[in-house]
C-alpha cells in the first residue's frame, strides 16, 4: 500500500535502538476523530518500540471541541504548537451541532488557518485498491486492476479563498458572487511538486483544468507548460475537468499522478476515493515546501469526515488514519522502516480477513470467511502484525 510514491528529497531518519523522540501534534477533533486518532496512536508506539523511535505527543483541541472550550476553533497558541512540531495527525472536526451556516464560528476553520498559517498549499491524496477490497467497490473489478494514483490538489488558492458577496436583494433578485483567483507562483510551486511525486513514480502527469472556459484554468495550464521544460521525463497531458470526472470511472488505472486547482481537487479526490471501496480507507497530506530535521513538515487526516452518526461506538474504520500515520512517518519523519511496516501490517490484516462494518461483504459467501471487527479490534490486527515483514517478528493476531 505504498501508493503515494516517496517524495524526492526526503532524509532517512536512519535511527536505530535509543534513536530520536519526535515531536508530533495530535488532534483528536469531533464526532470519530478521537475513535480512529487513538487507533492510529496506538500504531505509531507499537511502531516506535520495533523501530527504535519516541514520539512526545502534543494534544491540541481544534474545530466543534474548540468552539465549546474557547469560543474559536483553533487558538492562536496552538497554531503555534502545530507550527513548533515535526508533523501533525488530524481526526477530523465538525458535526450538526455547529454545522449553522451562518454561524461567524465553524469548526473548518481550524482546518483553514492550518492550511494558511502553515504554508500547506498542497494536499496529496493517493488512492490504491486492496485487491481484498475490489468487491466492496461499486465499480467492475476488472475496472480496478492496477488502479494506482496520487491526485495532488492545489489547497490554499482559487475559489475558496477569492472575494465574495452573499446574496443580497429582494427575494426575487437575489445575487452572489464568487471568485476565482490564481497567481502564477500558486500555480508553479503546486506543479512542481506533483512533477517531483511524478518522478519517484511512473513519470506521468495529468494536469486538469477548464481551459476552455475559464482564464485561470489558462494560466493554470501555460504555467504548467513552462515547468514541464524542467522536466523532459515526465510525460504530461492536460485534461479538461468534465472529461477527467468521466475518465476516473470509465478508465481509473490510466492514471499516475493529477495535479488541479483546489474546487477541481475537492470534487476530484472525493470521486475517485468511491474506487477504494470506503471513505474510511483513505489517507491524505497536506504539505508545503518546509522541511525540518527530519522532513517536510506536513498535516496529516484521512478523507473522510467527523461521522456523528457511528462516533464513539466502536464502528469506525481506523485504516485511513492509519495509513495517513504511515504518509506522516515516511515523508515528515524520513522512517521509511516503519512506515513500509504499518502499510504492511495493514494489508495482512485485510488479507486475514478483518473487516469493520464499512468493508463488511455483501455477498455472503466472501462474508464467512471475513472476521467482523471494530475500530478497537482493526487496530489490534494491524498492531498485532507490524515488524512481521523486514525480518523482525511480532506477534500473529
Ligand atoms: P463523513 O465522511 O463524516 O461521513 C459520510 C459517511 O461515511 C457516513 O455514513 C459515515 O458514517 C461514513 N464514514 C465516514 N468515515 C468513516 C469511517 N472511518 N468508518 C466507517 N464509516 C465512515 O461526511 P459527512 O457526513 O458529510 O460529514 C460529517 C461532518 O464531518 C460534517 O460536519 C462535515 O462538515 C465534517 N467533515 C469534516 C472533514 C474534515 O475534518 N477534514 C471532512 C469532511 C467532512
Amino acid at each position: 500500500m505504498t501508493a503515494e510514491g516517496g517524495l524526492p528529497g526526503s532524509p532517512d531518519a536512519g535511527a536505530g535502538a535509543g534513536g530520536p523522540a519526535y515531536r508530533l501534534v495530535a488532534i483528536h477533533g469531533d464526532g470519530v476523530g478521537p475513535d480512529v486518532v487513538g487507533a492510529a496512536k496506538r500504531v505509531l508506539a507499537v511502531a516506535g518500540a520495533r523501530f527504535g523511535f519516541d514520539i512526545a505527543w502534543t494534544d491540541v483541541v481544534a474545530g466543534g471541541a474548540a468552539i465549546d472550550a474557547y469560543g474559536v476553533a483553533l487558538r492562536d497558541e496552538d497554531l503555534a504548537a502545530c507550527a513548533a512540531s515535526d508533523a501533525i495527525l488530524l481526526g477530523a472536526v465538525g458535526g450538526p451541532q455547529w454545522d449553522d451556516p451562518k454561524a461567524t464560528v465553524r469548526p473548518e476553520q481550524a482546518l483553514f488557518a492550518m492550511r494558511g498559517g502553515l504554508g500547506l498549499f498542497a494536499n496529496l491524496r493517493p488512492v490504491s485498491v486492496h485487491p481484498a477490497l475490489v468487491p466492496a467497490s461499486p465499480l467492475r473489478p476488472e475496472l480496478l486492476d492496477g488502479v494506482d494514483m496520487l491526485i495532488v490538489r492545489e489547497l490554499t488558492g482559487g475559489l475558496y479563498f477569492g472575494a465574495r458577496t452573499e446574496a443580497t436583494g429582494a427575494p426575487g433578485a437575489r445575487a452572489a458572487s464568487d471568485t476565482l483567483p490564481y497567481t502564477e507562483g500558486e500555480v508553479a510551486r503546486v506543479a512542481r511538486l506533483a512533477f517531483d511525486l511524478a518522478r519517484g513514480r511512473r513519470r506521468r502527469l495529468t494536469s486538469v483544468d477548464k481551459a476552455n472556459v475559464l482564464a485561470t484554468s489558462r494560466l493554470w495550464r501555460t504555467v504548467v507548460h513552462e515547468i514541464a521544460a524542467e522536466y523532459p521525463d515526465v510525460a504530461l497531458d492536460d485534461r479538461l475537468v468534465d472529461a477527467c470526472a468521466m475518465q476516473l470511472v470509465r478508465a481509473p488505472a490510466s492514471f499516475d499522478v493529477l495535479v488541479t486547482e483546489n474546487l477541481f481537487g475537492d470534487i476530484l479526490s472525493d470521486e475517485a476515493s468511491v474506487l477504494a471501496g470506503s471513505l474510511g480507507m483513505l489517507p491524505s497530506a497536506s504539505v508545503g515546501t518546509r522541511r525540518t530535521a527530519h522532513g517536510l513538515h506536513g498535516l496529516y487526516e484521512p478523507i473522510h469526515g467527523s461521522a456523528p452518526d457511528i462516533a464513539g461506538r466502536d464502528l469506525a474504520n481506523p485504516i485511513g488514519t492509519i495509513v495517513s500515520a504511515a504518509m506522516l512517518l515516511r515523508w515528515s519523519l524520513g522512517r521509511t522502516d516503519a512506515a513500509d511496516a504499518v502499510e504492511a501490517a495493514v494489508s495482512g490484516a485485510l488479507d486475514a480477513g478483518f473487516r469493520t462494518a464499512d468493508l463488511w461483504p455483501r455477498d455472503p459467501a466472501l462474508a464467512e470467511a471475513c472476521t467482523r471487527v471494530g475500530t478497537v479490534g482493526m487496530a489490534d490486527a494491524i498492531v498485532a502484525r507490524i515488524g512481521e515483514t523486514g525480518g523482525i517478528t511480532g506477534a500473529a493476531a
